[in-house]
């Protein structure tokens, strides 16, 4: 297990977060152009923009 592609929310330091679906034009269609993915904390619902599609992605 590697723990360096775990993600930690910068809000309140909790370490489950999980992707959630693209909403809206700037998601949609500004975000991808940058490689940046939508995340959200399971704990606080903040939601975090991030260059990881997955938590499995090592590339
Ligand atoms: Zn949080």
């Amino acid at each position: 297990m590697d723990a360096s592609h775990r993600i930690v929310c910068p809000r309140c330091s909790y370490d489950r977060v999980r992707r959630v679906y693209r909403k809206g034009p700037l998601q949609k269609f500004i975000y991808p152009l940058f490689g940046y993915y939508p995340w959200r904390c399971t704990r606080c619902g903040k939601k975090l923009m991030l260059r990881l599609r997955n938590l499995e992605q090592t590339a």
